[in-house]
């Protein structure tokens, strides 16, 4: 049998440790409340003036912040609820007003600080109260929401925006010169041309309404009526026009001409029949062009017609008539009508100016779709000579288009013509006004 009523030693030792325990646990708690009771007595009752001091819900979970008169992110309090009634009063906040200083509080006293012109940190501490409670206190005025930014296209602008309006321009046919993105002063005449014809205010610049309208449907084409921007041409010297109404008298002959078979280089050249004659100036436009484009590999270029005299040209139609009339057994009437649309009546033929050469490739009759004739008509413009005669000017010209043959106006006018679109009649009307 076992002794229930004593302890062994070990028991002994076990309820001692025991008491000790209990002891400590008891000691440790004491000191606690006493640390709680300090802290208590440092931390001031709320006053009736709660600004001047800070209160938070829980004694033993102070902020961080000591500073009594700081409310910041996390602030908790009756000082929180009367920061947020005001703001609310003012108009700068909009949330809870439950004494908690959340990020929305903290928004309204950014946005507060701001119109204030207080250091905008979103924490409201004595400087930003002091005006908050003052009568310096304004309500909110919203700041205008900024409009999506108006890409403003000018002068000096580049990039990719550039690019695609220099695109958009040239699919409508108002810019003429190269997609690099960089809006220089051909970009800018060409904002200003698609301006006018739409109706806006015509200053060069690609705005918003500009651009609105530039990529809308109502973007029209480019109607080609002469306008001040783009000719420029100084008085004095027009190109000479002779047309129907303008025929040539019959003992007409051009100063300055020169034997071209004779004056040309024939390693760049051919002149298909000897003693053709052109004038000077013309030729040696002429022999500039046609270097430059030996220079550049397209070689192989032939003058097959350049000065003719009223009495060759008289020839000329006249066998054209008489061809007609014998092979189609057309009268003399009908035969003329019918040579008329190819060959010019003596007097009203371009050659008659030893101004206008008509260009083909030697050894074929081919020359609409050559490499020559792509080159001719993409660069003549820049050596002083326009593609006279087109389909698209028939009912102006009298003539269908051809393409071999270039007439000599000097640049200044070539390039205008070649930028405005007008062909000779249209833009001798023009600069005659
Ligand atoms: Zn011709």
């Amino acid at each position: 049998m076992r002794k229930t009523n004593s302890l062994s030693p070990l028991g002994l030792a076990v309820i001692i440790l025991l008491i000790f325990a209990i002891l400590y646990v008891g000691v440790t708690a004491l000191q606690e409340n006493r640390e709680y009771q300090k802290e208590a007595a440092i931390t001031p009752t709320p006053s009736i003036t709660p600004r001047t001091v800070r209160i938070t819900e829980d004694p033993t979970k102070p902020t961080s912040t000591p500073t009594p008169c700081i409310l910041q992110v996390n602030s908790i309090g009756l000082e929180v609820k009367t920061l947020q009634k005001r703001l609310k009063e003012l108009g700068f906040y909009a949330g809870e007003v439950d004494g908690q200083f959340g990020q929305g509080t903290k928004a309204a006293v950014t946005a507060f600080q701001t119109q204030h012109g207080v250091d905008a940190d979103g924490i409201a501490g004595e400087e930003t109260l002091a005006i908050l409670y003052s009568d310096k206190a304004q309500t909110f005025v919203p700041t205008p929401t900024p409009s999506p930014t108006p890409s403003l296209l000018s002068t000096g602008s580049s990039g990719e925006e550039v690019k695609t309006l220099q695109r958009r321009l040239k699919e409508l046919g108002f810019y003429t010169g190269e997609i690099d993105g960089d809006f220089g002063k051909g970009t800018a005449s060409a904002v200003k041309l698609f301006q006018q014809q739409h109706n806006l205010s015509a200053d060069g610049m690609a705005g918003q309404k500009t651009l609105a309208l530039l990529y809308s449907d109502n973007a029209k084409q480019i109607v080609i009526t002469p306008t001040p921007q783009t000719i420029q041409v100084m008085a004095g010297a027009l190109p000479l026009l002779v047309n129907r109404d303008n025929p040539v008298e019959k003992d007409f002959v051009p100063a300055d001409l020169v034997d071209m078979s004779t004056y040309c280089d024939t390693a760049v050249v051919k002149i298909k029949y000897s003693g053709t004659q052109g004038v000077r100036e013309a030729v040696d436009a002429l022999m500039e062009m046609l270097s430059d484009a030996k220079a550049q590999g397209v070689t192989k270029w032939q003058v097959s017609a350049a000065y003719r005299s009223y009495s060759a040209q008289e020839s000329i139609f006249e066998s054209n008539v008489r061809e007609y009339m014998k092979s189609r057994g057309l009268s003399r009437t009908q035969a003329e009508s019918a040579t008329l649309l190819t060959v010019a009546l003596p007097g009203t033929s371009e050659h008659h100016t030893g101004l206008a050469f008509d260009i083909t490739v030697p050894g074929t009759s081919m020359f609409v779709g050559t490499t020559q004739q792509k080159w001719l008509h993409e660069h003549c413009w820049d050596y002083g000579f326009i593609i006279r005669y087109t389909d698209e000017k028939q009912d102006i010209t009298g003539f269908m288009g051809e393409e071999w043959h270039i007439r000599y106006v000097g640049t200044e006018h070539s390039l205008n013509m070649k930028n405005s679109g007008l062909c000779l009649e249209e833009y001798l009307q023009y600069v005659k006004q």
